[in-house]
């Protein structure tokens, strides 16, 4: 019997995996793990047959199809007014999770600690680990889930090597603001310390805010990973496509992380993806797009006693019951897929230590009808 030092010995099955499979057996309605219950773009993929057909199927060159990482700089240019090169600062990658991991390992030695907000997506802190680093963990402030900037100061060792922000937020909905962008600054300037800037929802942004990128600010973008997924732009989750770009000196190692890892990603669907990038209606109409979504399900949810929470952007709104049960939240979600047919994700998930606020995570990125049928089984709940 061989058995193998586990590197990851604290970790189990991801949370989405697990409530997906509950769900299914419970024939709930899926408001648990992130992604469209719409169709994707038909002319997306009619160019992705097209490319197909038109013989783009072998190898493209090893950090992405040139052509799309032109169009990712020219839109860089254009909504973010920071001139990158698309040769040396832009890597395609299978994925935003894979740029995460991918920029974590290349970036870490062991020993290095790495400043991390939780509630946080929960590839971070395994990726982290995984390398022999330490993640620093730091609780933004419950309710409006904002960076508590003075404790960032008070963690900040010799050994901090980087600063992990995602913005817009999962599984918050909370966004960065001028003053954090300041914040990040003051700490890093003059220190070893890099950024990881998780940008996945960059267009899933409400209430006319705009999305400070850290690609607004070159001083920034010289320490920072800056991590993106198409599938969250495109309504493609299953796509699992996306991109990091960086300074070139960073992107050096990136790239050796990559070219052994992956190499290379999928070729017809980057000739597809660089074609369509020249339509900006379809990002630019995003924000509205799912501003609608939440506002629709907001309403909807009225007539629920659960409490909203403050959603800025992603397509995630979290709900607090903690007036309604003292159940953990692992439990009371269980309980609605059980009793109510619906899933949700319980935010202690998204905690190292399991911290319970009593609080649901919700996708709202589905058809109205889907949004529908879930609150008419939540309507169910005692008040
Ligand atoms: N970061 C965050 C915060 C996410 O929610 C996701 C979605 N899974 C990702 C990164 C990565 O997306 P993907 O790997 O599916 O492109
Ligand atoms: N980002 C998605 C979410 O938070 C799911 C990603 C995953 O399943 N790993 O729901």
């Amino acid at each position: 019997m061989i058995s193998l030092h586990s590197k990851l010995p604290d970790v189990g099955i991801t949370i989405f995996t697990v409530m997906n499979q509950l769900g299914a057996q419970h024939n709930a309605v899926n408001l648990g793990q992130g992604f469209p219950d719409f169709p994707m773009s038909s002319q997306l993929t009619d160019l992705v047959n097209k490319a197909m057909r038109d013989g783009f199927n072998q190898y493209t060159h090893m950090n992405g199809l040139p052509l799309l990482r032109e169009r990712i700089a020219a839109k860089v240019q254009k909504l973010y007014s920071t001139s990158i090169d698309p040769e040396t600062q832009v890597t395609i990658t299978p994925g935003g999770t894979y740029a995460i991991y991918t920029a974590l390992t290349a970036a870490l030695q062991p020993g290095d600690e790495v400043i991390v907000f939780e509630p946080a997506y929960d590839s971070y802190i395994p990726n982290i680990e995984v390398n022999g680093a330490k993640a620093v963990l730091i609780s933004l402030a419950f309710t409006d889930y904002s960076i508590p900037w003075d404790e960032v100061r008070q963690k900040i060792t010799a050994k901090t090597r980087m600063i992990m922000v995602n913005t817009p937020q999962n599984p918050t909905g909370s966004v960065l603001g001028e003053n954090d962008i300041e914040q990040l600054r003051a700490i890093t300037a003059g220190t070893g310390i890099m950024i990881l800037s998780d940008e996945v929802y960059e267009h899933l942004i409400f209430d006319d805010i705009p999305h400070y990128s850290i690609l607004r600010y070159p001083d920034l973008l010289e320490r920072s990973f800056v991590c993106f997924s198409f599938g969250k732009t495109y309504h493609c989750t299953g796509w699992k496509l996306g991109y990091c770009i960086s300074s070139a000196e960073l992107m050096k190692e990136f790239r050796k992380v990559h070219q052994f890892n992956c190499f290379t990603c999928i070729t017809p669907f980057q000739v597809a993806l660089a074609e369509y990038m020249q339509d900006e209606e379809a990002y630019l109409s995003l924000p509205k797009f799912y501003q609608r979504k939440r506002d629709f399900f907001a309403s909807l949810m009225k007539a629920t006693p659960f409490k909203p929470m403050v959603s800025h952007g992603s397509y995630f709104q979290c709900y607090s019951y903690s007036h309604l049960s003292e159940e953990s939240d692992k439990d009371f979600a269980l309980r609605l897929i059980r009793d109510y047919g619906i899933v949700t994700i319980p935010v202690s998930a998204f905690y190292k230590n399991g911290k319970d606020d009593k609080a649901l995570r919700f996708c709202f990125a589905k058809k109205e009808e889907t949004l529908e049928k879930a609150v008419e089984k939540l309507v169910k709940f005692p008040s």
